[in-house]
């Protein structure tokens, strides 16, 4: 069987992707005997330059993970783009923009000046921020700008497939490595634009148990429940949790601890916006009846118990919102 030759290049990442490759455990021995790796800096010592000195198209599947943040990320996902035939979104940031994107929520501060200088925790007297360029030998270098916004790996080069999760849980990166060995064996691959995970949504595949009826009076977090109800759904516990839009593939990892689903699967396909239709069930879910007799400040009390809206809905998706597509433009600062 002729080994696959793979590369993983990386872009605004915290590289728990990476990591979670790793997770596999004594399964990544499986991997080393289906691909030669051609480019993984990460992991082996590889520097751009050597996936730069590939033949174009010689990658035969090339994996990015990690947001377009910067102008190097741009520059790295149109090489890995080139040298690639064919390639893969893998973990929420490349697949929605992910927690990076929510910097592009339009603040009316601008962001770069809100994380060197304004934050409160901030201590920096001089308002050192990050150089734009650096001499070295009497010699001008320019450093990777960094953009207006963080976006999703889409939005910059042609992506094949998307493996979605923050990061990819290990059976869903057990389901990249027999797409792998077909492909290695058959030259076969799925259908172009194809999502390694589930179709359905987690809630669908959620061993708790959903009453006919779900309605709760008030948002809670998982510390503030007296006593948790293992088995029932976490709805109508007041725990907010995004199974009833988010695509199943995780096996509830987190729904089996008494967390609620933070989305991080993205949504499935018939989802445009996935925080839009979580707040719609979510707000759908609050006791109608009573909610008729309630006065605007009762609704806003029981609202402003979800501590940080934008960051419960689109934790993950903000990058691929409809809202942030209404006012998204590209700059360099
Ligand atoms: Fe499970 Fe969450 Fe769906 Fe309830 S809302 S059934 S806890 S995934």
């Amino acid at each position: 069987m002729k080994k696959i030759n793979l590369a993983i290049a990386l872009g605004a990442t915290c590289a728990g992707c990476d990591v979670a490759i790793l997770d596999l455990n004594e399964k990544i021995l499986e991997v080393f005997d289906l691909v030669e790796f051609k480019f993984w800096p990460t992991a082996m010592d590889f520097k751009l330059d050597d996936l730069e000195k590939l033949k174009d198209k010689e990658v035969d599947v090339g994996i990015y993970h990690g947001a377009i943040r910067t102008t190097e990320d741009v520059k790295i996902a149109k090489i890995l783009r080139q040298k690639s035939k064919v390639v893969v979104a893998f973990g929420a940031c490349a697949n929605f923009g992910g927690i990076p994107s929510l910097a592009n929520m339009p603040y009316e501060q601008n962001m770069f000046d809100l994380v060197y200088k304004d934050v409160p925790s901030m201590d920096n007297p001089e308002n050192t921020v990050p150089l734009t360029s650096v001499k070295i030998d009497d010699v001008e270098l320019t450093l990777p700008g960094i953009l207006e916004n963080a976006d999703a790996l889409e939005e910059i080069i042609d992506v094949d497939y998307f493996v979605p999760g923050c990061p990819p849980m290990v059976p869903l990166i057990e389901q990249v490595i027999e797409v792998l060995k077909v492909f290695a064996k058959k030259g076969e691959l799925p259908p172009k634009g194809a999502v390694i995970a589930g179709t359905k949504t987690l809630c669908d595949e959620c061993g708790r148990t959903k009453p006919e009826k779900i309605s709760f009076k008030e948002f809670i977090s998982p510390q503030e429940v007296e006593e948790m109800d293992p088995d029932l759904c976490l709805l109508p516990q007041g725990i907010i949790c995004l199974g009833p839009a988010t695509r199943a593939g995780c096996d509830g990892l987190c729904t089996k601890m008494n967390v609620g689903c933070r989305g991080c699967l993205g949504p499935t396909d018939k989802v445009k916006d996935h925080g839009l239709k979580m707040i719609s069930a979510i707000t759908s879910l609050l006791e109608v009846d009573e909610e008729e007799e309630m006065t605007e400040e009762q609704l806003d009390k029981i609202v402003e118990k979800i501590p940080d809206p934008l960051g419960t809905f689109y934790r993950f998706t903000y990058g691929k919102s409809l809202i942030y597509k209404l006012h998204s433009e590209e700059k360099v600062i």
